[in-house]
């Protein structure tokens, strides 16, 4: 209650504010930065949604999407710096320069594993999106939702929970987003756009891993990996092709996957998905990752080849998850 109290007071008082998501955006970043803008908009306040990376085509689909810009100077002279969906510093990119700066600063988010990095935290593990905390915040501020800001803040909240799959769903996941439906959003648009527009190449690339693919503990873990050259064969980046450790997991042996994807030479950057009782989250912090308990990742730094630099990740996981069934 209190943390509520002090947020919404630090968003009464700010008149300029960035709303800004993390580096490789998925669907619940854009969500919450779109959707959290546009409500404050709503509000008067000079909103600028901001995610220092590059945005996956398909999410273009959306309304006000290309308003997203990356990180620039002039937004230092903002009064306020709302983060969400991000878990510590390192993942918001350029505005980390905008923390140094001593900006005061708002961390909304649903990870476990958040390093509560702003002067004001509502961190909560058991929302299944960090979407669905914007709508609740937006309801507190009494905003008005139209058919675009139902759709927006729709995305996220479908797109975190596996479109209302996995654990994280409760019942409130399906009030949320029936209340977000009733106002106009359009869930057969959302899982059009994201789940039924993918590129051919995209299946090219899932051939070459799927050629690579390894199972070991008993069929428990599956791995693969892409390097570069498969990317630049196809024309495609790592941002191009994010679902397929999902796929992995969906074996019907398997407790742990993990995906990873060669963005450079160099450096890769490691999906990890569970399905039942494996804390995933723990192998990425290790690594310097981290995320939630059934979906985490990390950046891997390294010298030479990928496969080489990927076996510790692989021995580390194997040793947890038979110290995990003993
Ligand atoms: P991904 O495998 O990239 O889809 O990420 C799965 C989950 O882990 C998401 O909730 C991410 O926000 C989180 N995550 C991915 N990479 C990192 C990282 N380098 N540091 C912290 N969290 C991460
Ligand atoms: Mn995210
Ligand atoms: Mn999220």
């Amino acid at each position: 209650m209190r943390t509520m109290n002090s947020l919404m007071s630090e968003i009464e008082q700010a008149k300029k504010i960035v709303v800004c998501g993390h580096i490789m955006p998925d669907g619940d970043c854009i969500s919450s930065v779109m959707s959290l803008s546009l409500g404050l908009e709503k509000l008067g306040k000079k909103v600028t949604p901001a995610i220092d990376w590059e945005i996956p085509s398909k999410f273009y689909e959306f309304p006000h999407v290309d308003k997203i810009i990356p990180y620039s100077e002039e937004l230092q002279l903002s009064d306020l710096l709302i983060v969400v969906d991000a878990s510590s510093p390192d993942r918001i990119g350029g505005f980390q320069s905008l923390m140094k700066s001593g900006i005061r600063t708002i961390v909304i988010d649903h990870h476990k594993t958040n390093t509560y990095f702003g002067n004001v935290c509502w961190v909560d593990p058991k929302y299944s999106s960090t979407a669905q905390m914007v709508y609740h915040l937006l309801k507190l501020l009494d905003v008005n939702y139209d058919e675009e800001l139902a759709l927006l803040n729709y995305l996220g909240i479908a797109t975190d929970t596996g479109f209302f799959r996995y654990s994280s769903v409760d019942a409130s996941v399906f009030e949320d987003a029936a209340d977000l439906v009733r106002q106009g959003a359009r869930p057969d648009v959302v899982s059009r756009i994201i789940l039924d527009s993918r590129r051919i190449e995209e299946f090219y690339l899932e051939r070459e891993a799927l050629a690579k693919l390894k199972l070991c503990c008993d069929g428990k873990f599956a791995y693969s990996y892409l390097e570069k050259e498969s990317f630049d064969k196809y024309g495609m980046t790592t941002n191009d092709f994010i679902g397929f450790v999902g796929e992995l997991r969906s074996i019907n042996t398997v407790e742990v996957a993990m995906f990873a994807s060669e963005a450079s030479k160099g450096e890769a950057h490691v999906s990890l998905r569970s399905k039942c009782y494996f804390d995933v989250s723990e192998v990425a912090l290790a690594f310097g990752g981290g995320g939630h308990e059934r979906a985490a990742g990390f950046t891997l730094k390294y010298e030479g080849e990928l496969l080489k630099a990927i076996k510790e990740v692989i021995e580390f996981i194997e040793e947890r998850l038979r110290d995990s069934e003993n």
